[in-house]
């Protein structure tokens, strides 16, 4: 027995389609994209679980966006959890980073989060303004928050399973789509079932957290939906990623401003800017900011000279 068949391809995200009715899939497995996340800090248990699920959800939501720039999911909580920020881009690179205080080994999901919002970016990344929307966290869990989120903003029914653990983070989206639409085929002359939809999510609430991590797609497809005929897709690769630099540092400081810069540096040697989401640090000296100065000056726009 080939034991590669009996695990998920790492690091990917399968769409699916049920050929016979209105309803697409999304599948992600994360593992070592998952990991990179993990051994850049020390998360509690159920917070790492948490922000896996979130990780999970965000590929497939930027998988259902088609979008070219960049998806962040950010739940804001004034319990014990503070912030969980994940990013997601177009092309499958994913980052992640949260902020807590105390003790996170009692409670629940609830709990730790309290009062809280959920708000959802979308970069385009081309210099076009950027979509925001917040709402307040209804449920009590990654998948109800961002179902009650899709249900209020979307017209497209949405349901999503998620889990995650130390090693993995996966997830599965279905999605009910108009009868009229590309992806459910022209040839459709008949009526497609109406309790397609209804029969789909049911058997998809039988998928334990278990099944979800560790079996393949493939495997997973068959075991839930062998009665229908559905159309896998190949795979597509996601990977760790974090987009910050030196330079957008850099920037970052010339923002701030020469005197506050000089203000910080008139204390200590080095400005220490450290990365929430891959923990890189980057040192700034005096010459640095000297350098980082100098080419701010040559920037400025001709017409404030007069
Ligand atoms: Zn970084």
């Amino acid at each position: 027995m080939n034991n590669m068949n009996n695990i998920p391809q790492p690091d990917s995200l399968h769409r699916f389609l049920f050929e016979q009715e209105p309803i697409r899939g999304e599948l992600v497995h994360l593992d070592a994209t998952w990991r990179s996340v993990l051994e850049r800090h020390d998360y509690p248990e159920i917070l790492r679980n948490i922000m896996g699920e979130l990780a999970a959800a965000a590929v497939l939501l930027a998988a259902t966006l088609k979008l070219k720039g960049s998806l962040v999911l950010q739940i804001m909580g004034n319990g014990a959890v503070k912030l969980l920020v994940v990013e997601c881009s177009g092309d499958m690179q994913l980052r992640a980073t949260a902020k807590w205080s105390g003790d996170l080994s009692q409670g629940s999901f609830a709990e730790l989060i309290g009062n809280g919002q959920f708000v959802i970016t979308l970069d385009p990344k081309d210099g076009g303004q950027p979509y925001q929307g917040i709402v307040d966290i209804e449920g009590s869990s990654v998948a109800e928050i961002m179902q009650n989120y899709m249900s209020h903003s979307e017209q497209l029914e949405t349901r999503l399973w998620l889990a995650a653990d130390g090693k993995h983070a996966a997830g599965m989206l279905l999605q009910k789509l108009p009868d009229t639409s590309k992806e459910y085929a022209d040839s459709h002359a008949e009526p497609h079932d109406a309790d397609a939809w209804r029969r789909a999510v049911i058997l998809a609430d039988t998928l334990k957290a278990e099944e979800l991590l560790l079996l393949p797609a493939k495997t997973l497809i068959q075991r839930l939906y062998h009665e229908d005929d559905i159309r896998l897709f190949d795979a597509q690769d996601v990977i760790f990623h974090c987009s910050c630099s030196r330079d957008n540092v850099a920037k970052m400081l010339q923002m701030l401003g020469r005197e506050e810069v000089d203000s910080i540096l008139a204390e200590r040697e080095n400005i220490e800017v450290h990365c929430e989401f891959c923990n890189q640090r980057y040192e700034f000296d005096k010459v640095d900011a000297e350098m980082m100065f100098v080419d701010a000056i040559v920037l400025p726009p001709s017409e404030s000279r007069h």
